[in-house]
């Protein structure tokens, strides 16, 4: 196996998000959004049902009006993982979902408008223990800032979130993380990366609007990469024109790559050519769906023939490797004397890998 990662995380605060620690040591936590009308109770409850066995820590629900205050209460009740309201402009909103329980709430103290509002905002969340989560866009960035820079940039997406950052400062309240996301991927890293040196609160990482699925994702890979890389980020969430359920496993499979936080299988897998023994892309796609339930970590290669099977199975916790009719078979790098039949390779190796986690935890528990 590979040596873990050695990635130096920033220093940052902690605040506790509900039941979700945020920050300093804590796990880089995985959060996603609701696209469904909050007004529809059951349908948003049903999507954060599935955000959460996708294995998101925390989701947002937009909360625009003082009905949906009214909706997100209901769904407040039946969430199993900790919720982060979305609220623009309106006080009235922030301090209802307080009343009802809300674990964050994502609104800029710079846009409540009057002193006395963004008192009684501060005030409610202080008294609740509900910590704030400033989110700075570069798409919808204050008319001086946008004059003064002429187009977005780095140094006016963190001019724009240390004026919320200052208010907070001023009324001595520190439980807040903070984001500046940008559609264009250096234009988010940048800011980042400034925003990083100039406070010590956790920073929520994303690349806004990211796009559809597939573009998406790699524009999310490439920015928040970076900057997890380097240590900056505590909590993440990927933009996707697409289902949020999409988010959170691209959110993991990213985590995963850097050997940051590991959530499910990691499939080592070849692009497949005319050597492969046996269907490599079919055997994967079957093997994905199937084992989607499976959340404790496990690295398994899957590879079509012996040119790199044998070394790729030396690095993982299961393997397979191509070879004529029958495919060598490998536990923690051990070639078993068991083949896989090279016609059904998903079915066994599915079988395999439930058996071998199936010991894992047999072995947990004696412990
Ligand atoms: S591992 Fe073998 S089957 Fe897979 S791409 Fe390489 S040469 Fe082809």
């Amino acid at each position: 196996m590979f040596a873990q990662n050695l990635i130096k995380r920033r220093q940052s605060t902690q605040i506790r998000v509900g039941n979700v620690l945020i920050g300093g040591d804590a796990p880089i936590a995985v959060q996603s959004m609701t696209n469904t009308n909050t007004l529809d109770v059951a349908a948003t409850v049903a999507q954060i049902q599935a955000i959460a066995k996708a294995g998101a820590d925390l989701v947002r629900v937009s909360v625009p009006t003082m009905d949906a205050a009214e909706a997100f209460k209901l769904i407040k009740q039946q969430s199993p993982i900790p919720l982060v309201a979305d609220i623009h402009f309106d006080y009235r909103i922030a301090l209802k979902v307080a009343e009802y329980g809300v674990d964050c709430l994502r609104i800029n103290p710079g846009n409540i408008g009057r002193e006395d509002r963004i008192r009684a905002v501060v005030d409610c969340a202080r008294d609740h223990n509900i910590p704030i989560r400033i989110g700075v866009n570069g798409g919808s960035l204050e008319a001086d800032i946008q004059e003064k820079y002429t187009e977005p940039t780095p140094e006016a997406l963190v001019e724009s979130a240390m004026r919320h950052v200052e208010i907070l400062n001023r009324l001595n309240f520190d439980q807040f993380k903070v984001s500046v996301k940008a559609s264009d991927v250096f234009l988010a890293v940048g800011a980042y990366r400034l925003l990083a040196k100039q406070i010590k609160q956790p920073l929520h990482l994303g690349i806004t609007e990211a796009g559809g699925a597939r573009a998406g994702a790699v524009k999310s890979a490439i920015g928040l990469g970076m900057l997890l890389a380097e240590g900056i980020g505590d909590t993440l969430r990927i933009s996707l024109a697409a289902d949020p359920v999409e988010e959170v496993k691209v959110a993991f499979d990213i985590l995963k790559s850097l050997r940051i936080r590991s959530r499910g299988i990691n499939f080592i897998a070849c692009p497949s050519c005319s050597r492969q023994e046996f269907d490599v892309i079919k055997t994967m796609n079957q093997l994905e769906q199937r084992l989607e339930d499976i959340i404790d970590p496990l690295t398994v290669s899957v590879i079509g023939c012996v040119v790199n099977g044998p070394g790729e199975a030396l690095v993982s916790d299961l393997g397979v490797a191509g070879a004529s009719k029958k495919s060598g078979f490998y536990i923690n790098g051990q070639r078993q004397k068991l083949r896989l039949d090279n016609d059904n390779v998903a079915d066994q190796l599915e079988q395999q890998i439930r058996d071998y986690l199936q010991q894992k935890i047999a072995i947990r528990q004696q412990d």
